[in-house]
């Protein structure tokens, strides 16, 4: 079988083509521009025309992933912008929800075979921010970020802007499946994940270009008083099961403060070790059931410890 991953480069997608061609799928990396692109060709050299790269320079733009669904049998679209950067909220919602809705729509018209669609949303289309502790599940949906972006546009939080993106490309994607259900050979499938650690595996010069959710990572192990906060998180390698269609479905392992992170390394590492323990008087206002991926997708998630050398050990060796 064929699948084409649009983002192709991106830190979660580049695990996602890994483990596709390992498992023996023949794969279609989708990819703004061929140097963006050269980088994957020579990771995944060794599976010889096993891997090729489609280069769709603009996911916005009418009809841009009209050729590269042709002739696949599933599609997992990650591109999309994940960065707390944006001045005006149209810079992160127009690629989330065009890109997605785009992709979408190329299927419906050219790609005939194509069985499945799985789209990369986010626990960001999921969360909202309360001063109670709250456990969150696939029922939920994070219209407080919309109505922030709504009432406040620019003025509107990084986050805010982050996760509306995520929640309105989502919505958008359930609703184009709902107006074409009878002229679509598909079935969509979401995932809902946390914040996304683990090893890297794409083309990364320095810490400075690492991807958003590994750079606070990185963060919390080098940078003086970045240890504290944390979130919920998944491994990255867990993404590569096939999920199941119609379904919304949160991938997460748990909550965190980036201390139980310093204390699960390594021991005798050379990264700063905080104030060790102190993580267990963390509050955790979010919380997300995972119950419906161990169900439908037989997921077995990964302990912090496991994930914390694997990402150690990656910065070592790269010197970091
Ligand atoms: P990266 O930043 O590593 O990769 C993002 C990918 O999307 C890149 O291929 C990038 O291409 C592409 N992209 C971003 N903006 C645009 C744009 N305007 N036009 C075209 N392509 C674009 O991110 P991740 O791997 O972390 O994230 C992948 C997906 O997973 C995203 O949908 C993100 O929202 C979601 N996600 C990530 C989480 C995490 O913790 N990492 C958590 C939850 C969800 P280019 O390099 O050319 O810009």
């Amino acid at each position: 079988p064929h699948v084409l991953i649009s983002g192709a480069n991106g830190y979660i997608a580049v695990w996602v083509v890994r483990t596709l061609l390992e498992e023996g799928f023949s794969v279609r990396g989708a990819v703004c521009s061929a140097e963006k692109g050269k980088h994957l060709s020579e990771l995944f050299a060794p599976y010889g025309d096993k891997f090729e790269l489609a280069i769709v320079p603009d996911i916005t733009a009418l009809g841009a992933f009209d050729e590269a669904v042709q002739g696949v049998d599933a599609i997992e679209h990650t591109a999309s912008p994940f960065h707390f950067q944006a001045d005006n909220p149209a810079e992160l919602l127009e690629p989330a929800i065009k890109g997605t809705v785009g992709i979408l729509e190329s299927a419906r018209k050219y790609g005939k075979g194509v069985k499945r669609i799985v789209v990369t949303s986010s626990c960001a289309a999921v969360m909202n921010i309360s001063t109670e502790p709250q456990v969150l599940s696939e029922l939920d949906w994070n219209d407080q970020a919309v109505k922030e972006v709504e009432e406040r546009g620019r003025a509107a939080s990084a986050g805010a802007k982050y996760r509306t993106s995520k929640t309105l490309a989502e919505r958008a994607a359930w609703d184009f499946v709902e107006t074409h259900k009878a002229e679509i050979g598909w079935d969509l499938s979401v995932l809902n994940l946390p914040l996304v650690l683990g090893p890297i595996l794409h083309a990364i010069a320095s810490p400075t270009t690492l991807n958003t959710s590994t750079c606070m990572m990185y963060d919390a192990f080098t940078k003086p008083g970045s240890a504290a906060g944390g979130g919920c998180w998944i491994d990255v390698r867990a993404l590569q099961r096939a999920a199941a269609g119609g379904e919304r479905i949160i991938i997460a392992v748990g909550a965190f403060a980036w201390q139980d992170w310093l204390d699960a390394a390594p021991a005798g590492g050379k990264y700063q070790k905080g104030t060790p323990g102190a993580g267990k008087d963390a509050v955790h206002l979010l919380r997300y059931r995972n119950e419906k991926s161990v169900r439908v997708l037989g997921m077995e998630y990964r302990s912090m410890a496991d994930t914390a050398k694997a990402v150690v050990a990656d910065w070592e060796a790269r010197g970091w």
